[in-house]
């Protein structure tokens, strides 16, 4: 079996790897990997043999380029080098009572919304579900003592064009690392067939939307995407998803000066928000490098949240994370160190 990473193979093919060792012993190492966050070598309840082979034959799929901490510590960033060069991120946050990790499902993406680095840089390749898996599996290595509880997948890339993958990962770290569905979040920028897969999974994961225009000649600028999959499509997926996974679903709203934060686009939101019966998150517009526009002043964004639950809206300001080491939303933007011609620059 080559070819295969560590956490990339299932259950029963690694019984097949471990032929003619008893079933248990699968069992041992599948827990040391997956409930322990062991790497094989410090799996001690196996032989020094055993370890070696599998740690041989079943390679890791990231290395740690750099790891950065934010000046308060509470946010750490992870750059990870891929077999074939390309570069994807993963933040890990700790908070008072919980802490998430944020993690990426394709390196790059292809989306092109502007005001996000990801977006800016382009798209590289899907992510596999080792690739998904170990982000989340390295960090908890990294957070411990302290137990990571909730996964986000609101990094790079958009993980409703990369599903099979995804909903693997999200299987696997539901029933192998442990952590309950309704501890993830999948952040969508509207991938409405995406979408309605999703729904098909049935597992009380979270669903947040990434809106930040609620009308269609305003999102079709910030969201290119809009043009294929219009809002009205796309609350009719948002309402299927509620319905399905017996979740409300969130709509986010990174808040850019003087673009989508006045009070006719907070009388917009509440208009598509409260039909849907979700909770609106604003997130203050982080800095990039290709996009001109910054965030809202604390006050507007203050108004903005005021307005919105006069009109009855659910609605937090999020806090934001990590901008000094670059590793709040919209801000991962893994620089490749190999050259690839298959890459989608945007402009
Ligand atoms: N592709 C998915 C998930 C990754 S982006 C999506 O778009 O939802 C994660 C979140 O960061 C999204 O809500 C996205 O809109 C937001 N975001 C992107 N750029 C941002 C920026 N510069 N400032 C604040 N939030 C940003
Ligand atoms: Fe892609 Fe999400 Fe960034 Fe848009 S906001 S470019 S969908 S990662």
């Amino acid at each position: 079996m080559s070819g295969q990473t560590r956490y990339d193979i299932s259950r029963e093919m690694f019984a097949e790897l471990l032929e003619g060792e008893p079933r248990y012993r699968v069992e041992q190492v599948w827990k040391g990997l997956y409930t322990d966050l062991r790497d094989p070598a410090d799996i001690t309840n196996i032989s020094k043999r055993l370890r070696s082979t599998i740690d041989e034959l079943l390679p890791p799929s990231l290395t740690l380029v750099r790891e950065s901490v934010s000046a308060d510590r509470g946010t750490t960033k992870f750059l990870w080098q891929l077999h074939d060069g390309h570069l994807v991120e993963t933040v890990l946050m700790h908070y008072r009572t919980r802490t998430t990790v944020c993690i990426s499902s394709q390196a790059g993406c292809a989306m092109g919304c502007g005001f996000c680095a990801t977006g800016q840089a382009g798209f590289d390749r899907q992510l596999t579900v080792g690739e998904i898996v170990e982000q989340v599996i390295r960090a908890a290595q990294r957070s411990a003592p302290r137990r990571v509880d909730n996964i986000v997948f609101m990094g790079m890339g958009e993980p409703l064009a990369n599903v099979d993958p995804v909903f693997g990962a999200l299987h696997r770290i539901h029933d192998d690392i442990g952590i309950g569905a309704r501890h993830m979040t999948v952040s969508t920028v509207g991938i409405v067939p995406g979408i309605r897969r999703f729904a098909e999974l049935r597992m009380q994961v979270g669903l947040a939307v990434s809106l930040h225009a609620a009308t269609d000649t305003k999102r079709n600028k910030l969201v290119p995407i809009n043009k294929t999959y219009p809002l009205d499509e796309l609350a009719r997926a948002c309402h299927d998803y509620t319905r399905a996974s017996n979740r409300r679903i969130s709509l986010e709203w990174a808040m850019i000066s003087g673009t989508n934060d006045t009070p006719k686009d907070a009388e917009e939101l509440a208009a598509y928000a409260i039909p849907l019966r979700a909770h609106v998150n604003l997130i203050p517009l982080n800095p990039t490098p290709g996009w001109p526009t910054v965030g809202s002043a604390p006050s507007i964004v203050d108004a903005f949240r005021s307005d919105l639950e006069s009109r009855g809206v659910n609605v937090t300001v999020r806090q934001n994370r990590g901008t000094d080491i670059d590793a709040a939303c919209g801000q991962l933007k893994a620089d490749q160190l190999i050259a690839s011609p298959n890459r989608r620059k945007r402009s």
